[in-house]
């Protein structure tokens, strides 16, 4: 495989034509310059050693903020007339560099649209704007004890409309899945980028194609997903001094009737740099061979009553439990997902990541690696529920030596049957969906046929044969 280089574009807009944007958009008081035109151009793509030098040089142009539809509807009116490129922006905590605008124009903050505008009291289902943060969204609906069903482990600053652009999935999708699985998504409000933008409502199968598109065929302006009943669900820490041991408890629970809404597995170096929460004991050891791997537990509380037999069976200890309501400072899901990946790599720059799909049977991919990498590459399995089945999605993390060995990690990943989900990349494509998706590039010929939105991330446009005949008039 290669690495990943960047598209070819056209130059960004010229310095004129930006300026008459400027001008246009006055009222909005655009930045044009300094410290936070360049934070609005960035994510947290740096924990790929491949994407930070890529992307180091690329901002925009411009950068706005909306807090109403027909603001978002000037902005989108004004890029089309004015031919330039339309970044979207939720929080900016994307970790592929999907907000970063790989052609200058302008960025578009969309936080300003934080509205929760209905929840059915029967169906459960909530119609929210792009820019609600998930952790205010979940707030307003703990009262009508309702809860959303997936968040990233960015939930306390991520926004609902860069989750469903730019995210997978997380807390929530061992129960759930992922955002893209049929039923997660059942509706979008979706503006148009052309002279006179359109607003429009798609029903759940019209919106799929705006599913995980990296905001390049679209602007989703507000969303309607279903909601689940709310559970004060209990934080656990388990240890286990033996990793098959600790590998059959996360495929065993994850695997059981319980209520659970997230269960990981860190190996012991791994646990043993994590800051744990206050009064959690720390994972001991930082070598492969000390110390204890540990399971993070998201239970419900009726599901506690068996939990002790099981952990016996399965040769684990509990280290510490608090209900997620009581907790102080980090929450236990700030240590799942790609969190594991930020606190394990802040300290350490040379190392990096990966994210898999393993296959049904994960333990020869596992120990295969373990053979190859030894404690060059560590894991962090999630369990996760994909098409009727429990499976594990995997965030090793890596110690970096370089392009060829990452690429021929990847490809053995591959070989020994993991989908890879490759942070290393900056299409929708090679980081997620694997290949085109015709659906995608028809939403984006759709509603935004100049080609604006987010260019160069949509491998599946910038391949059509129409490509090329957009360009920045300036
Ligand atoms: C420490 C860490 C942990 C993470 N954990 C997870 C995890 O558990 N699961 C997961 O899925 N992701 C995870 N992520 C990635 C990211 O945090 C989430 O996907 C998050 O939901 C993105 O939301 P955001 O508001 O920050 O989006 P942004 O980063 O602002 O945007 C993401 C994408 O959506 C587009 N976009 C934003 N708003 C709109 C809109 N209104 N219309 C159209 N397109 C739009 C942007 O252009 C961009 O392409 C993690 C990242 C970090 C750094």
């Amino acid at each position: 495989m290669t690495l990943s280089q960047l598209p070819e574009l056209p130059p960004p807009p010229s310095a004129l034509c930006i300026d008459a944007l400027a001008a246009e958009l006055a009222e909005f008081q655009p930045i044009q310059g300094g410290a936070e035109l360049e934070r609005l151009s960035k994510d947290f793509y740096a924990y790929s050693p491949i994407l930070s030098p890529l992307l180091a040089e690329r901002r925009a142009q411009l950068a706005v903020r909306a807090s109403s539809l027909e603001q978002v509807r000037r902005v989108a009116s004004a890029c089309a007339r004015f031919g330039v490129p339309l970044t979207l922006r939720g929080a900016g905590t994307g970790n592929y560099g999907q907000c970063v605008p790989l052609q200058g124009g302008l960025v578009l903050d969309m936080t300003g649209l934080r509205r929760l505008r209905s929840l059915d009291p029967e169906s459960g289902e909530l119609v929210a704007e792009a820019g609600c943060l998930l952790a205010d969204l979940d707030r307003q609906l703990a009262p009508r004890g309702r809860a959303l069903r997936l968040a990233p482990s960015t939930y306390r600053t991520a926004s609902l409309g860069g989750f469903i652009a730019g995210g997978a999935g997380g807390i929530g999708s061992l129960r759930w899945g992922f955002l893209r699985d049929p039923g997660n998504l059942l509706g979008l409000e979706v503006m148009t980028v052309e002279p006179e933008p359109r607003l429009l409502q798609l029903d759940a199968s019209a919106s799929a194609p705006l599913n995980h598109a990296y905001g390049t065929n679209g602007i989703l302006t507000a969303l309607r997903l279903p909601t689940c009943a709310a559970v004060d669900w209990q934080q656990l820490v388990l240890g286990f001094a033996d990793w098959d041991q600790a590998l059959a408890a996360l495929q065993g629970l994850a695997g059981s009737a319980l209520l659970l809404n997230n269960v990981a597995l860190l190996e012991a170096p791994v646990a043993a740099a994590m800051p744990w929460p206050a009064g959690c004991p720390g994972g001991g050891d930082s070598g492969r061979s000390g110390g204890e791997h540990r399971l993070l537990l998201l239970a419900a509380p009726e599901s506690l009553e068996r939990l002790p037999e099981l952990l016996g069976a399965w040769g684990g200890a509990l280290r510490w439990q608090e209900a997620q309501s009581a907790s102080r400072g980090l929450p236990l899901r700030e240590l799942c997902w790609n969190h594991t990946t930020l606190h394990w790599s802040g300290p350490r720059p040379d190392w990096t990541y990966l994210q898999l799909l393993l296959p049904p049977d994960p333990r020869p991919l596992l120990s295969a690696l373990r053979q190859r990498w030894g404690e060059e590459l560590l894991w962090h399995l999630e369990a996760v529920h994909q098409h009727g089945a429990v499976r594990l999605s995997g965030l090793p993390l890596l110690r970096y030596q370089g392009p060829d060995a990452l690429a021929a990690l990847i490809d053995q990943c591959r070989d020994l049957g993991a989908l890879v989900f490759d942070p290393h990349q900056v299409t929708v494509e090679e980081g997620g969906l694997g290949g085109i998706d015709p659906a995608q590039v028809a939403a984006k010929a759709a509603y935004d046929p100049a080609g604006l939105l987010n260019p160069g991330k949509l491998r599946g446009w910038q391949s059509a044969p129409w490509a090329g005949f957009s360009r920045s008039p300036g």
